[in-house]
């Protein structure tokens, strides 16, 4: 495939693999941009990201656990981090393109609502007659569209393969709304394997930080966990290496080796599927089936520990409680804005090029979770302004 970019002068993607992305073979930018000088353009994604504002506000909005719970849970921002950590460790391994990995890794979950699961499908909910509300076209929208960083356009500008990393799922009828980015959920292709690492990466991140947020929260013990055969064996590994260990360090030291063994085995398998279906270009994965993946035991064992957690953490009375305040938030909001358009900041007021409907999205998906519970307050309680 032609290049959409001059190449640049110093090649920083010598040493990948030939399956890999490239920066000279990208599909490019919806705007086109000199290119840089010093850095690869898939760097220029990820450092654009994170100068980003929706970078920023991740620092405030729920993972699992709501802000104020407490400051040592996960927030979207140090979740984010953590999955950016372990998309690298495989990418580096496999000798793929780190700096794509990254870029997406970081833009992964720029579109999520303040409060977590509860506050997407409570917004989802809100927009039923309207399109509907998605975190993943959310992240996109953020990226094309509602960005003011430059001069020439709206958005970040990205590349081709960093947005379509961005978009992990799409219904069809979406697809059919996002031109070239959308055929893939079409004609039944893959995006580029970094896209398919930071998409396992984002699964093996949250299932072990929200084992230790649930066991730091107290929601989870520790014999419950006994159930789950990767926590049974990395628990017995940790103590047969380290003796009479107790508390945080026998949590951390367990939780270090499950990752550990998820990362491994993700690489070692995605390695032999590699070696099989020996793909030549960044082009032929696409064509191929999935190229990243466990093994099938490690994924059953994965499988088994997301539906503990489901069980006992993310339907715990606690967290549906919170839920249940996050849902009245975000659906008050919504209400009142869409009563009365004149409640809105001026530059939601009206739009062009979108219904009000979805503006109000935008603005509601924008939000922290102390913005919207600060704005829900200046609307309904009579004191606040
Ligand atoms: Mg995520």
């Amino acid at each position: 495939m032609s290049s959409a970019f001059d190449n640049s002068p110093l090649d920083l993607e010598a040493h990948l693999a030939p399956y890999s992305a490239r920066s000279a073979l990208s599909r490019g930018r919806r705007y086109s941009e000199p290119g840089p000088s010093a850095r690869t353009e898939f760097q220029r994604d990820r450092d654009r990201i994170v100068h980003s504002t929706a970078f920023r506000r991740l620092e405030y909005k729920t993972q699992v656990f709501v802000n104020h719970e407490g400051d040592l849970f996960r927030t979207r921002l140090t979740h984010t981090l953590e999955v950016a950590q372990i998309a690298r460790s495989v990418a580096r391994n496999l000798r793929v393109n780190e700096d794509l990995v990254e870029a997406i890794s970081l833009a992964h979950d720029l579109g999520h609502t303040p409060f977590g699961h509860a506050g997407q499908d409570a917004l989802n909910a809100c927009m039923r007659d309207h399109g509907g509300f998605e975190h993943n076209l959310q992240s996109l929208a953020v990226v094309d569209e509602l960005e003011e960083h430059y001069g020439g356009f709206n958005g970040l500008n990205l590349c081709f393969e960093t947005r379509e990393g961005i978009l992990k799922h799409c219904s069809r009828e979406n697809a059919r709304q996002l031109g070239a980015l959308g055929e893939r959920f079409l004609n039944g292709q893959q995006p580029t394997i970094e896209a398919q690492i930071a998409n396992l990466a984002d699964e093996i991140a949250y299932n072990n930080h929200d084992i230790d947020d649930g066991l730091r929260s107290g929601l989870l013990q520790l014999e419950q966990l006994a159930d789950v055969d990767l926590w049974r064996v990395h628990h017995a590994s940790a103590l047969a290496a380290h003796g009479p260990l107790e508390g945080r360090r026998l949590i951390h030291e367990t939780i270090r080796r499950i990752i550990n063994a998820l990362i491994v085995d993700l690489i070692d398998t995605t390695r032999a599927a590699l070696r099989e279906h020996g793909p030549g270009s960044a082009d032929e994965v696409r064509a191929s089936g999935p190229l990243v993946g466990h093994s099938p035991e490690i994924a059953a064992q994965a499988v088994q520990l997301k539906r503990f957690l489901f069980q006992n953490l993310y339907r715990h009375y606690r967290v549906m409680r919170m839920a249940n305040k996050a849902r009245r938030v975000i659906t008050g909001l919504f209400d009142a804005f869409s009563e009365d358009s004149r409640l809105l900041p001026p530059a939601y007021q009206s739009s062009h090029v979108t219904t009000q409907a979805r503006l109000i999205a935008h603005y509601i998906a924008g939000m922290t979770d102390r913005y919207a519970h600060k704005e829900y307050r200046r609307l309904f309680v009579m004191d606040e302004d």
